[in-house]
């Protein structure tokens, strides 16, 4: 027998507390492969909760894609990309990458990372080094993604950057800071699409605000790659914008369907995080097996079958936009796969996942710290494998839910 020693116990009390608040999270097997259709805890129920917007994460020619590439390339990449582990695979897909920002970043080149959690991580950090310690600001949106508030954080304390956070609906305050601003080094942080409330970033007025006070703009676009933009190269596609001041990110675990991350920038930001990027340094590359399947879900994402499942995406967005309505809850304006619905306190939510999930629907309960205090919600997500009916029947699912939360109310 373990005799309690303190840091057990202090494990299990916290836990316990977090029980008592309703913030204990739970993990749930899925037995199936991620589509809209799951198999969770040996019950069949629809999922609205992935990220695989454009429905490519269960491929077959992505599974041909993987099989060929372990083939080709094995299944480990053996070392860190400096040392010996940068396939061809990994090569061919940043060449790839860096043709999709190509219009909206000058001499683009691109940067493969196993996930975007490091890919941010790198990108901050990394940047914020091109000036001697003390020498920097960082402008972060307040509701960035805890990946990039992460990054901000250690470069604020590896680089002694000046951190401050912004309104990303509100730019004032922003242009007001900047304008005092007399550090050798500026950089404004932003999510592209934030994704607890599926709303843009206002590119265009960072991009102007970052040109008028001489800052770099790094725009994570996790949630926006792939999907925005007539050719799904995203947000910067579709707000029309170039410029060499802009760190883009992608993700390609969500709408591409795969897993990893990239930073496309300006060369010469690029050569900088290769020689200076700690996560990215020190850090075992990807399996080249999985860079080859993603290019393959780059192919698709450009082609005819890439824009007819965004066509549908964004008809499936138009009719919930149109078509659903509450009496209490609120629905926030989205033109996004993401489509949150408020509902404010833990017990609220979690009633109303748990009646979801007895009408055979899985959309999970998004509750603090993921979300502001009090803005406990629901995080619906659209994939082009969604039929219309599925997104009519879920609205009709959830208007009588609604209705019997109001008379179940949980102070
Ligand atoms: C998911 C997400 C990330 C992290 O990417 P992973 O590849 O899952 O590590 C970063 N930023 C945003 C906005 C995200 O939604």
């Amino acid at each position: 027998m373990t005799e309690p020693f303190n840091a057990l116990q202090l494990a299990q009390d916290q836990i316990v507390d977090l029980e008592k608040q309703l913030l204990k999270r739970k993990l749930r097997v899925n037995k199936s492969a991620c589509d809209v259709h799951a198999n969770v805890d040996d019950r069949e129920l629809k999922a609205f909760c992935s990220n695989d917007y454009l429905g490519l994460a269960n491929h077959p020619e992505l599974i041909n894609a993987l099989a060929e590439g372990g083939k080709k390339y094995g299944v480990g990449s053996g070392a860190s990309h400096l040392i010996s582990g940068h396939s061809l695979a990994h090569e061919l897909l940043e060449t790839k990458l860096a043709s999709f920002q190509e219009l909206h970043i000058p001499k683009a080149r691109a940067l493969f990372f196993s996930t975007g959690y490091l890919a941010n991580l790198t990108a901050v950090t990394g940047l914020v080094k091109l000036a001697p310690r003390g020498c920097a600001s960082i402008y972060a949106a307040r509701l960035n993604h805890a990946s990039l508030i992460d990054g901000v954080r250690l470069a604020g304390a590896q680089n002694d950057a000046a951190i401050s956070l912004f309104d990303h609906t509100q730019l004032d305050s922003l242009t007001e800071a900047l304008k005092e601003d007399t550090k050798l080094l500026k950089i404004i942080v932003t999510d592209g699409v934030f994704s607890m409330d599926g709303d843009l970033a206002p590119v265009q007025e960072l991009l102007h605000i970052a040109q008028q006070y001489d800052a770099l703009l790094i725009v994570d676009d996790a949630h926006g790659f792939g999907v925005l933009g007539k050719q799904g190269h995203g947000i910067l596609e579709q707000a029309d914008i170039q410029s060499d001041r802009i760190i883009y990110i992608g993700t390609l675990g969500k709408a591409a369907g795969v897993g990893g991350a990239f930073i496309c920038a300006q060369d010469s930001f690029i050569e900088w995080l290769i020689q200076k990027g700690r996560p990215y340094i020190y850090s075992t590359a990807a399996p080249p097996a999985l860079a080859h399947t993603l290019s393959k879900s780059l192919e698709i994402i450009a082609s005819e079958e890439g824009n007819k499942r965004r066509a549908h995406l964004n008809q499936l967005i138009k009719i919930w936009q149109d078509e659903m309505s509450f009496s209490i809850w609120e629905k926030v304006a989205s033109c996004t796969p993401i489509q949150p619905i408020i509902i404010g306190s833990n017990a609220n939510a979690l009633l109303a996942a748990k009646l979801l999930d007895e009408a055979g629907y899985w959309i999970p309960a998004i509750r603090p710290p993921t979300v502001p205090l009090g803005s406990a919600r629901l995080r619906i997500t659209f994939s082009a494998n969604h039929s219309m009916d599925d997104v009519r029947e879920l609205i009709r699912t959830l208007k009588s839910i609604e209705q019997k939360t109001l008379e179940k109310t949980v102070a």
